[in-house]
């Protein structure tokens, strides 16, 4: 039995504890926030080649590191191990590329009269950075390292359920040479620390992914210091597939492209939208595919997928699928303990139904037929959400025509990819404000500064 003071970290593959660490709560967020403060003028006064090569020292020391931690994120988020791996590899390259932007965040000349006008990029102070239980890593990474390099400090909250890479991170930062205070991390629960960074007068900007419930709360609490936000929220992204696109490829992908980290993906593609005609040849691909997924040991390399983080994440995803729900194809996950939950297609689906509204979070798909090019993107856009999303066809004015109508923030064309380090990622409508990666994340860690330098008598 954990202490009141202690969080027990739970392997979901196994339910057993893996690791109990001490619980920050308030008092330990203030200290973090004041060590990140008085560190703030050393790490920005850093010169920009400098600070480049400490990120480039940061990107090295997670490389070396890369096995353990991808063994650590498989086992405390239940993700397979050959997917760990990859997003271990993302968090390396994410801090290189970042390491090049000290030496190129450039201001602007502006033409005025009786002087010079410049504009400057100037860092924020005392950033608040909250991830949640997903990509525990991966989405630090794509908020530690921009913050870091754009000449921040930061008090970073993992989510409860996932924090031991990003104390790891703090460890090898502090190692890598990173100045002590310039890296904080408290591993509380977001309703005491997460909130507290929130209403901190001396933190400045909150960059948040998760829930688009909490990121509401997180938009109202931050008004009360008028504090930057940038949300990385939910998403119910649409997958749109026209009976001309290359069947066979679609239907090979779709499946991962849901049922990938066990579907608890902002990106997922949950509706999958299929055009009438290509319905039954889509159906029986997808069934070949989705029933030969490897759901197992996280830590086995053939697996594909894992279990769900938690109970409660299984009691929520089974309420999608229960007596009435129209399972089309079901695959299979192992006895014993574990919150296993199977790849499940639900079809067909109307788009009003609940399965195709809500944000499930877990490896459950809804297959939606439609009839023409105008029905597909009025469904594809009926949502609050607009995060990611694919369209597949082999008609290049159409796949250009509906990757422009789809109200969503990343769109990729016969593929199912969303996110690259070196590209902008983000949501339109519920599912955020802001962008990460990509040469705009920088946005969000600098303010403009402007400068006017009167030269005439
Ligand atoms: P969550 O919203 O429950 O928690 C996210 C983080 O917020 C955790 O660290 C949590 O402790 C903290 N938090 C909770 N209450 C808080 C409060 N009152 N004040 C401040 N912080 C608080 O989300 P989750 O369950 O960890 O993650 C799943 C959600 O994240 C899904 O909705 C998913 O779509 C979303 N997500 C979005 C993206 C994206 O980039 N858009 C990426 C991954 C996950």
């Amino acid at each position: 039995m954990a202490s009141k003071d202690a969080i027990e970290v739970i392997e979901p593959a196994t339910e057993q504890v893996m690791a109990e660490v001490p619980r920050a709560g308030i008092e330990e967020t203030d200290a973090a926030v004041e060590r990140a403060k008085r560190a703030f003028p050393g790490w920005r006064a850093i010169a920009p080649g400098e600070r480049s090569a400490l990120l480039h020292r940061l990107a090295n020391a997670i490389e070396e590191r890369a096995d353990d931690l991808a063994t650590l994120e498989a086992r405390n988020a239940g993700k397979p191990i050959s997917d760990a791996r990859g997003e271990m590899g993302m968090v390396v390259e994410t801090f290189r590329y970042y390491a090049g932007a000290p030496e190129r965040l450039t201001g602007k000349t502006i033409p005025v009269a009786g002087g010079v006008d410049m504009t400057f990029r100037e860092p924020l102070g005392v950033v608040g950075l909250i991830t949640p239980w997903n990509f525990p890593l991966t989405i630090a990474s794509w908020k530690v390292a921009p913050a870091l390099a754009a000449g921040n400090t930061i008090v970073l909250k993992p989510a409860e359920l996932t924090p031991l890479t990003s104390l790891e991170l703090e460890r090898i930062a502090l190692d890598a040479g990173i100045p002590e205070g310039v890296l904080n991390v408290v591993a509380g629960p977001g309703s005491v620390c997460g909130q507290r960074i929130v209403e901190h007068p001396d933190v400045a900007t909150v960059a948040f992914t998760g829930s688009t419930e909490v990121g509401r709360g997180i938009a109202e609490g931050a008004a009360g210091t008028i504090k930057r936000v940038t949300l990385e929220l939910g998403g119910k992204s649409a997958n749109v597939i026209f009976a001309d696109a290359d069947l066979a490829a679609a239907a090979s992908s779709a499946p991962l492209a849901v049922f990938g980290n066990a579907g608890q993906d902002c990106c997922a593609r949950s509706r999958i939208l299929v055009e009438r005609s290509a319905m039954d040849d889509f159906m029986s691909e997808l069934e070949r595919v989705v029933k030969g997924i490897t759901v197992g040991d996280p830590l086995s390399d053939s697996t594909q997928m894992g279990p769900l983080i938690s109970a409660d994440q299984l009691h929520t995803v089974s309420s999608y699928v229960n007596g009435d729900a129209p399972v089309a194809i079901r695959g299979s996950v192992p006895d014993g303990p574990g919150y296993w939950f199977p790849p499940t297609v639900l079809a067909p689906v109307s788009n009003d139904a609940r399965p195709a509204r809500e944000e499930i979070f877990g490896p459950v798909a809804c297959v939606i037929p439609f009839d023409d090019e105008d029905q597909a993107i009025r469904i594809a856009n009926d949502t609050i959400y607009g995060l990611s999303g694919s369209v597949w066809t082999r008609d290049g004015a159409k796949a250009m025509r509906a990757a422009r109508a789809i109200e969503s923030g990343v769109i990729s064309i016969n593929s199912n990819t969303s996110v690259r380090v070196s590209t902008p990622f983000g949501g339109f409508k519920q599912s955020g404000v802001g962008r990460e990666l990509g040469p705009d994340a920088l946005d969000a860690y600098t303010e403009v500064k402007n400068v006017y330098y009167a030269t005439e008598e």
